[in-house]
C-alpha cells in the first residue's frame, strides 16, 4: 500500500517472471507495518548478482561482494541483495565471507532482531519465521535465535539494539538484554565510526532516556572512548526532558555539557567530521557560559551554535529564555569581522605594516563594536587603531 513499495512492485514481479524469489525486507517493511515513514525500499533475491543483472537493463553494482546490485527505475535506485548467509565471524565484527544462497529462511535467519527479519512477497503476504509480526505489537526486540551467540558473532548488534530502543520506542526483551550485558566488552573490537553512529542515532530517538539507561545498566559506555568514567553523568543525561532531539549537533552539545570531559575531544576520539567538532565544540562553550554569556562570548559563537545553544540550554534548565538568547544574538552591533567598517586594507592604506599587530589591532576593534565600548563606523575605529 505504501507508495514506495507500490513504485517497487514491478521489480518484484519481474524478478520472479525470470523463476526467482523476491521480498521485501529490512527496516523499510518493519517501518512500514509500524506505520512509519520509510527509508529506503531493501528487495532480497533467490537469484544472484549475476543473475539479476540479466533480468534488468540498467544496474550499477553498489556492493557486488556483499551481493548488492542497485537496480536503476524510472530515476530510482532499489538495492537488490541476493540471499546470503555469514560465516565464520572470527573477530566479533562482520563475516569472514558472504555466501549466496537460493533459500529465503538462510537469509532472514542472519538477520539481527525478529522485527528486522520479515519478508513481504509481491502479493502482500509477510513471512515471518520467528515470531517478528508479534513482536513488532509488543513493541520488542528480541535477537533472531541465540541471543549470545548473535551478539558474539557481530558486537555491533548491541548498539543496534540500544539504538533501535530509543529510535523506535521498544523495549529490549529480557534474555536479549542480559546477552547485551554479558557481551558489552566484545564492543571493543567494533570500529568507533559504526559504534559513533549508532550511538547519535539512539541520542537522536524518541525513547532517549530507555535507550541510555540500557547502555548505562548493560556496560555498554565501559567500551565507549571518554565514557567509561562518565556513569553518573550519563544517568544524569537520561533524566532530563525526554522531547527527542532534533539534530545531531544539539544532540552532541546536550550531552557534552553534562559530561566533565572536553566536547572536541570526545567528539574527535569519535572520529567525528571537524564540522560537527567546530559546531559543538562552540555550542557548548557559550552553553557552558548561559546565563550570564556576555556579547563577545555570543559573537564568537557564532549563528549555528548560538542556535544550537538555544535548543539545548531548555532540556538543562526549563524555564531558560531561548528566545531571549537569540534576540541578544540577533542585536550584536556585528555578526562577523567582515561587518567591521574597515578592514585590514583600511588599517595597511592608513599606514600600519601587514603582520600580527594588524590581526591584533582587527581583533581589538572588533572586541570593543560588539561589547558596543566603540561604534562601528570607519573614522572612528581608525583613530582608535592608532590610538
Ligand atoms: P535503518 O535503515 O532505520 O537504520 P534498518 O533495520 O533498515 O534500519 P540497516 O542497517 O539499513 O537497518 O539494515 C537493513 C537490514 O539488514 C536490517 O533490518 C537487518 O535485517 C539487517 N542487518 C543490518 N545490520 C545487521 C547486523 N549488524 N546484523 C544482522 N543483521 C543486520
Ligand atoms: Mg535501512
Amino acid at each position: 500500500r505504501h507508495p514506495d513499495f507500490y513504485n517497487a512492485l514491478p521489480l518484484l514481479r519481474q524478478i520472479e517472471a525470470a523463476g526467482f524469489e523476491a521480498y521485501f525486507v529490512g527496516g523499510s517493511v518493519r517501518d512500514a507495518l509500524l506505520g512509519l515513514p520509510i527509508h529506503d525500499v531493501d528487495i532480497a533475491s533467490s537469484a544472484y548478482p549475476e543473475e539479476i543483472k540479466q533480468i534488468f537493463r540498467k544496474t550499477v553494482d553498489t556492493g557486488i561482494q556483499h551481493g548488492t546490485v542497485m537496480v536503476l527505475d524510472h530515476g530510482t535506485g532499489y538495492e537488490v541483495t541476493t540471499f546470503r548467509t555469514e560465516s565464520t565471524y572470527q573477530d566479533f565484527r562482520r563475516p569472514d565471507h558472504v555466501t549466496f544462497v537460493r533459500s529465503l529462511e538462510e537469509d532472514l535467519k542472519r538477520r539481527d532482531f525478529t522485527v528486522n527479519a520479515l519478508a513481504v512477497k509481491q502479493d502482500g503476504t509477510v513471512v515471518d519465521l520467528f515470531g517478528g509480526l508479534e513482536d513488532l505489537q509488543a513493541r520488542r526486540l528480541v535477537a533472531v535465535g541465540n541471543a549470545h551467540d548473535r551478539f558474539h558473532e557481530d558486537a555491533l548488534r548491541m548498539m543496534r539494539a540500544v539504538r533501535f530502543e530509543s529510535q523506535l520506542d521498544f523495549a529490549i526483551e529480557a534474555q536479549t538484554e542480559a546477552a547485551i550485558a554479558e557481551n558489552a566488552p566484545l564492543l571493543e573490537k567494533i570500529s568507533i565510526e559504526r559504534i559513533a553512529s549508532e550511538f547519535t542515532r539512539l541520542l537522536l530517538g524518541i525513547a532517549r532516556k530507555a535507550g541510555v539507561t540500557t547502555f548505562l545498566e548493560t556496560g555498554l559506555f565501559k567500551y565507549v572512548p571518554n565514557l567509561a568514567n562518565e556513569a553518573a553523568d550519563l544517568r544524569h543525561f537520561a533524566g532530563l526532558p525526554e522531547a527527542q532531539l532534533p539534530d545531531a549537533e544539539s544532540a552532541w552539545t546536550l550531552l557534552a555539557t553534562c559530561l566533565q570531559v572536553d566536547a572536541g575531544k570526545l567528539l574527535r576520539d569519535l572520529k567525528q567530521a571537524n564540522a560537527l567538532i567546530n559546531h559543538v565544540q562552540h555550542a557548548s562553550a557559550l552553553v557552558g557560559a548561559l546565563p550570564d554569556a556576555s556579547p563577545l562570548q555570543l559573537f564568537d559563537a557564532g549563528p549555528e551554535a548560538v542556535a544550537t545553544a538555544a535548543v539545548v540550554q531548555p532540556y538543562r534548565h526549563p524555564d531558560f529564555d531561548a528566545d531571549g538568547l537569540l534576540a541578544r544574538y540577533q542585536a550584536l552591533p556585528i555578526h562577523s569581522a567582515k561587518d567591521l567598517a574597515i578592514s585590514g586594507q583600511d588599517l595597511i592604506k592608513a599606514g600600519m605594516t601587514p603582520g600580527p599587530l594588524l590581526g591584533k589591532t582587527l581583533r581589538h576593534l572588533t572586541e570593543q563594536v560588539v561589547a558596543g565600548r566603540l561604534e562601528n563606523e570607519a573614522t572612528i575605529l581608525l583613530h582608535a587603531a592608532f590610538a
